[in-house]
């Protein structure tokens, strides 16, 4: 299987031309933003648009593409309001993405801001309820996915567990609609390189040791996407400051094996560094030249 690689590219001007984009620079999966991050209304889906763009998609082998909800949303906030709003906004972006079957979308699972760990996880539970909830017969056409958080102020996320402590409270939850496929997962994982090493994890040192950690306590199953930045900040610093690739605290070496471990390699990669356009060809580039032939 080819390599699965690309970057977090502007929105602005529609899916087709993130599609292209992304193929000039050598890539064939992106993220975007499905809003200005800051939170604002959304654009509406151009039907026309995202024909062109399915079309094209299918021809080039791109995707599969990762919608990325607004940083500023925070389903763990303490006054009803911020839940509510989140709530608004993850509902509406997973029926405009109904457009695109088969997308991924990512969170930040959110800040308790001083409510404590346990508020905030019933918080993130009722909110993943509600979006359940609001699915069409059979579930929503994009999965669903917790990004692993650095830890810092108070985020949820940073650890294994408190990812599993996530999902379990939100599918116990979840499990008692009547208008979802009982069989399936309903939530998945994307795992940040710099964010899992700002928040502990040796995955320069001991890649096998974290992997199985996490196979242990979310499961592997789970993975569906690798967020690739390599860090500014030293192990455990809880800051969430990234990096270009090989030019951080993480370093090439530990991105060739990251890009080659047999349980990551088939999954699809996302550079969010500090880069422009010619920036992610040139890493994107480099990181295809690490990999090496499957064993
Ligand atoms: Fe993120
Ligand atoms: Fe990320
Ligand atoms: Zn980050």
């Amino acid at each position: 299987m080819s390599m699965k690689i690309g970057c977090h590219l502007s929105s602005a001007g529609g899916y087709l031309a993130m599609a292209q984009t992304a193929v000039s620079i050598g890539a064939n999966v992106f993220q975007f933003f499905t809003r200005n991050p800051r939170g604002g209304a959304a654009k509406p889906i151009d039907p026309a648009d995202v024909a062109a763009f399915r079309a094209y998609a299918a021809a080039n082998g791109v995707g599969p593409i990762l919608a990325h909800a607004p940083y500023t949303l925070n389903a763990a906030g303490a006054e009803a309001r911020v839940r509510e709003f989140a709530a608004h906004v993850f509902v509406d972006d997973l029926k405009r993405l109904e457009a695109t079957p088969g997308a991924l979308y990512n969170f930040h699972p959110g800040s308790h801001v001083g409510q404590g760990v346990e508020a905030g996880v019933a918080h993130v539970a009722n909110l993943l309820r509600h979006v359940c909830a609001a699915a069409p017969t059979g579930g929503w056409k994009t999965t669903i996915l917790l990004e692993t958080m650095a830890g810092k102020g108070s985020e949820l996320g940073r650890s294994f567990e408190e990812i599993r402590t996530l999902i379990d409270a939100a599918e116990s939850q979840a499990a008692k609609l009547p208008n979802l496929p009982t069989a399936k997962p309903l939530f998945g994982v994307c795992l940040d390189t710099c964010h899992v090493w700002d928040g502990g994890y040796d995955i320069v040192g001991d890649l096998d040791g974290v992997l199985d950690a996490f196979d242990r306590t979310v499961g592997l199953a789970r993975l569906k996407a690798i967020h690739l930045n390599d860090s500014m900040n030293a192990r455990d610093s809880h800051k969430d400051r990234h990096e270009k690739i090989g030019k951080g605290k993480i370093g090439l070496d530990a991105f060739r094996r990251l890009v080659n471990h047999p349980k990551l390699r088939d999954l699809p990669f996302y550079l969010e560094t500090p880069c422009d356009l010619q920036g992610y060809r040139d890493e994107i580039a480099l990181l295809k030249s690490l990999r090496e032939p499957s064993a």
